[in-house]
């Protein structure tokens, strides 16, 4: 009989299957990945309550940490890994072709639509375990590997999905530096990785803001370096970061709250004159009440989008982890084995009660 692995297949909204996949064959460019771990974002609540329309049945899992179990002689040599390497895997496969692989804008590749984990790379696209909530998990020859230390926790290892962002969202796109005021909107996963990327990048003050609800992850963020931290339903936030930059307000907005179009125009007001917005939360294609460009002519706000993260800012975030210099434990909050994914994507997205999740991750070896 084919060998088979487990891996976790959603097939429709809400509905999510343990299956016995077949096991893919290899050939010479590409590599079979024993999944460590795999972290969870709110792409995947996405994904499974099916706000992001899907193309099911398909594997879940798109922020994968393994272990090389097999791979072709031309991907190694590529790679520059080998069988019993630990490496994260970034979720684009870039196609290596486009104007924007080629200018090495790789994030924006038009072949964005093949991406590990998501259901745009359904079942029935051979091999079909595109997926990293499971056992075992191909890794296509465009795939982009990271090589990482393998004395270091896996569910600390894995941080490297979020840790990345940060990097990218925080630092790379405004430029942060030292000297810089940073306000974080929104204390979720990539909100707190963008406290530790911005401290890391010699910002002089870090301001964060959430709501009440919030409160464990805005008191986490203090720990991890922020200066101050703001509880949107308790305080004016304009008035609290005008008193806390002596009215000039901040050089870096990082907007990163999920769904809530109104911290986009908030953040127009919160900016410093020259200053920098980084917009990277999604909102559902939903419109900004309330935006008010002017602002944006007459401060001279530059504001970015931000999809999508580098191997730069990967390589910064393993660079940070590998150096245990900051207590990313702390971040880390529930495992989950493969029979629990539909629970682990509850608990991250926050509908089960009493539990205050800030970063999840699948582990199939815990069952
Ligand atoms: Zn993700
Ligand atoms: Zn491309």
């Amino acid at each position: 009989m084919a060998p088979t692995t487990r891996a976790v297949v959603q097939t429709g909204p809400r509905k999510l299957e343990l299956r016995s996949l077949p096991v893919p064959e290899i050939d010479a460019d590409s590599a079979l990945l024993r999944v460590e771990a795999c972290g969870i974002c709110g792409s995947d609540a996405e994904q499974y309550t099916g706000v992001l329309p899907g193309a099911w049945p398909s594997v879940l899992g798109h922020e994968p940490l393994g272990i090389i179990e097999r791979i072709g002689d031309r991907a190694a040599r590529r790679w520059g890994v080998d069988v019993g390497d630990r490496v994260a895997v970034e979720a684009l496969i870039p196609c290596g072709h486009c104007p924007a692989c080629i200018d090495g804008r790789y994030p924006l590749c038009r072949g964005r639509g093949r991406m590990f984990g998501y259901s745009f790379v359904p079942l029935d696209q051979p091999p079909g375990l595109w997926g990293a909530y499971a056992d075992l998990m191909y890794l296509d020859p465009m795939s982009i590997v990271h090589p990482v230390r393998r004395d270091l926790p896996a569910e600390i290892a894995v941080l490297f999905n979020p840790l990345g962002a940060g990097f990218r969202w925080a630092v790379e796109i405004p430029g942060t530096g030292p000297g810089d005021s940073v306000l974080i909107l929104g204390p979720g996963q990539r909100g707190l990785a963008s406290v530790i990327a911005a401290r890391r990048a010699g910002a002089r003050q870090i301001i964060v803001v959430g709501l009440s609800r919030d409160r464990h992850k805005l008191d986490l963020a203090l720990a991890l370096g922020a200066d101050h931290v703001i509880d949107s339903e308790e305080e004016n936030v304009r008035r609290r970061v005008r008193e806390l930059t002596q009215g000039r307000g901040v050089d870096v907005v990082i907007e990163v709250s999920a769904n809530a179009p109104e911290p986009v125009a908030e953040a127009l007001h919160l900016v410093a004159t020259g200053g920098r917005i980084v917009l990277a939360g999604v909102k559902g294609f939903r419109a900004v009440p309330d935006f008010v460009s002017d602002l944006i002519v007459v401060k001279e706000v530059t504001v970015r989008g931000a999809f999508g993260v580098t191997r730069r800012a990967y390589d910064a975030a393993i660079e940070l982890i590998e150096s245990g210099t900051v207590d990313l434990a702390r971040l880390h909050t529930h495992d989950f084995g493969l029979e629990r994914a539909e629970e682990a994507i509850r608990t991250l997205a926050g509908e089960i009660e009493g539990e205050r999740c800030v970063h999840a991750a699948i582990r199939p070896g815990l069952g």
